[in-house]
């Protein structure tokens, strides 16, 4: 395939040819709209966006962050009522216990963002417990099997233990019991140059102990693409460009989706992206960067 444009240094009528390309933004948000703070001129890019008529519209693997704080940030770079805007894993897994009409309890390995959520949207929820025992023998009891339990989520889970994985494997043993995986990131960017353990490296731990595929309900999941497009009402994945800054989840899913795909490189170097056999359409230093080209083209 062609080799990514860089953004950057690109030609005034190589811009205009990119954004007639797409009518709607889907863009990730930790490292692409904010790390803790917002990004400089992120908030000024999906001004200019709305601008020029496209829809935004927001993808996150990330569940943990609540409804306020995800408020408080969106609001931060003009993005009123961002979070009905936004798809994150644990709306997809409402949405799919709804579909499939579930009605027994979900056991969660998650943070309680995404429990909040289920439950929320009333789903029983079991989960923990967030304590270790001591002594060897005591982990028998996380063998033993609770016919409650229907479903088993994963999703990121910062206190996840063996217990957990225990329980959540026993459970497992069962093949009516649904195996549903939200966040399923190996490695997540903690800080410039520092990637950390992800979610994704515990469910994987499971899924090779009971022998079982999850149904992985984030990205790079092109249902989860789907998912976003119907809540978006966006029915052409081919008139939508995917912003995002990982490789693997962001570019990932634009491509299973058919997407458009735009790199930021606030946690990939150039090398990693050229290196990568994903390869992103078109990458960008970071969102606030394209700004001046952008408005320059907007006052012409
Ligand atoms: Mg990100």
């Amino acid at each position: 395939m062609a080799k990514p444009v860089c953004l950057n240094d690109i030609s005034k009528e190589d811009l205009k040819k990119f954004l007639g390309s797409f009518d709607h933004v889907f863009s990730d948000c930790d490292g692409v709209i904010w790390t803790k703070a917002p990004m400089p001129g992120s908030g000024d890019f999906f001004k200019v966006m709305q601008e020029l008529g496209k829809t935004v519209h927001f993808v996150s693997n990330n569940s943990i962050r609540s409804k306020a704080d995800y408020t408080a940030l969106f609001d931060a770079v003009g993005q009123e009522k961002g979070f009905d805007r936004l798809t994150i894993p644990s709306i997809a897994i409402v949405e799919y216990l709804k579909s499939v009409k579930f009605d027994k309890t979900v056991y969660c390995v998650s943070a309680m963002g995404t429990i909040n959520v289920l439950e929320a949207n009333g789903f029983k929820c079991k989960y923990g417990p967030d304590l270790c025992p001591e002594d060897y023998h005591d982990f028998a009891q996380f063998g033993e099997d609770d016919p409650d339990i229907g479903a088993v989520v994963f999703d990121s889970d910062f206190k996840v233990n063996v217990p957990k994985l225990q329980k959540a494997s026993t459970y497992l043993k069962r093949a009516e019991v649904l195996f549903i995986c939200g966040a399923s990131d190996r490695l997540v960017p903690l800080k410039a140059g520092c990637l950390g353990i992800g979610p994704g490296a515990f469910t994987e731990m499971v899924r090779a102990i009971v022998k079982r595929d999850f149904t992985l309900l984030a990205k790079p999941s092109p249902t989860f693409g789907h998912l976003a497009m119907k809540r978006a009402g966006v029915t052409d994945p081919s008139r939508v460009l995917f912003i995002g800054d990982m490789i693997e989840q962001d570019i990932g899913l634009g491509r299973a989706t058919g997407f458009h795909t735009l790199l930021v490189l606030t946690n990939h170097t150039k090398e990693e992206m050229h290196a990568n056999s994903i390869q992103p359409e078109y990458y960008a230093s970071c969102l606030g960067d394209i700004v001046p080209q952008l408005k320059q083209l907007l006052s012409n």
